[in-house]
């Protein structure tokens, strides 16, 4: 590294926690609130939604989101409950696409409705997006998210494409005996959509709490079988603070395989993120069990050095890791609709 590029690096903002990982990336939760249901992130009958006070206005998570990146944030992902939902999500995108310092923002969406949206978030400045989905076929898709959506989702995934909100990822959660046989088509279909299917163990962070081990399909299990039927390489460069482990086609054929085993594998070691609920908590990991307030701080008048101190002070409390695999795990109390995925 040249000596220049040691000093830009020693001038940029960093969060550190205490083992030592510097926090690069943010995930915002814009509302708790879904269109869907998915079985495997919230009961069927929904969650009871926060007041809307009770959530961040866009101006306060804008506030945050200065602070956060003023100390260094620079990927940026939207997320939910669905982020499609929110009033305002356009002017948000607007906003922080402008903040200096932002070099990545991401939206994930279940795509539902996506049509009305694409253009705006592009002109707004959305760099990438990712769409859930769970399953190639329709009553599959409905088994899961409770929803007729599939159409939907594929027509999202070719508004992603055709405004450039790219590359287009797709979020597959793998749930044993439900769309498991579908591993293989996930594999043609990357290829013959050009994009990257990210195959995602199943956590434990389902509403309904029937998250058992025996439904998880292993991320190396998915491997191996999309490997048996085209044969992948490692994508070079990959940031060790991935979520993913991404793969191309050994053929040249489009297309990615991306690989996400917080459960079997953690990554923890490596990881670079933290949350920002849509209530106003830093959460310092998905299975975090104590969250931080910055809601009522800021509203409390709060000034940008104070919730920086509390932001840094959180981080360093960083955990270690996640115990899905301890013994004595503690699921959050909160499902993945509510900490934002
Ligand atoms: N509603 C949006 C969506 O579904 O894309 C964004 C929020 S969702 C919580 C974010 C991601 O978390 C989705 O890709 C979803 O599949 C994933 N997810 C939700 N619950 C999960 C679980 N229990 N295990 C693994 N992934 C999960
Ligand atoms: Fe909604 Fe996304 Fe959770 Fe499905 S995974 S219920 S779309 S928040």
């Amino acid at each position: 590294m040249t000596d220049a590029r040691v000093t830009v690096e020693c001038l940029r903002p960093t969060l550190r926690d205490a083992h030592g990982r510097v926090i690069r990336d943010l995930r915002i939760s814009i509302t708790d609130r879904c269109n869907f249901r998915c079985a495997y992130c919230m009961p069927e009958t929904g969650v009871t939604w926060k007041a809307a006070s009770e959530l961040l206005a866009i101006d306060e998570i804008l506030a945050l989101a200065r602070v956060f990146v003023s100390l260094g944030i620079e990927r940026i992902r939207l997320t939910g409950g669905e982020a499609l939902l929110r009033d305002g999500v356009v002017a948000l995108t607007a906003q922080l696409s402008k903040l200096p310092g932002v070099k990545d923002l991401a939206l994930t969406t279940n795509g539902y409705r996506l049509e009305g949206y694409a253009a705006a978030l592009a002109e707004a400045g959305l760099n990438r997006i990712t769409i859930s989905l769970d399953s190639l076929k329709d009553d599959t898709f409905y088994q899961m998210t409770r929803v007729r959506g599939l159409d939907r989702a594929l027509r999202a995934i070719e508004l992603a494409r055709r405004y450039k909100l790219a590359p287009a990822r797709v979020n597959c959660v793998l749930i044993r005996g439900v769309n498991d046989d579908e591993i293989e088509a996930f594999a043609d279909f990357a290829r013959a959509w050009d994009v990257s299917v990210r195959f995602i163990e199943y956590m434990p962070l389902d509403g309904p709490g029937e998250w058992r081990r025996e439904m998880v399909v292993p991320g190396r299990e998915a491997y191996a079988r999309v490997q048996a039927r085209y044969p992948l390489a490692p994508v070079a460069g990959q940031s060790p603070s991935e979520t993913a482990r991404r793969y191309r086609f050994a053929d040249g054929a489009p297309g990615e395989i991306g690989i996400i085993a917080p459960v079997t594998e953690p990554f923890c070691g490596a990881c670079s993120r933290i949350r920002l609920t849509a209530d106003g908590k830093l959460r310092t990991c998905l299975f975090s069990i104590v969250e931080y307030d910055l809601r009522d701080a800021l509203r409390a008048g709060a000034s940008p050095g104070e919730l920086a101190d509390r932001i840094t002070a959180a981080v360093a409390k960083k955990e270690a890791g996640h115990r899905i695999n301890e013994p004595d795990f503690i699921p959050p109390s909160r499902t993945m609709s509510c900490i934002g995925g």
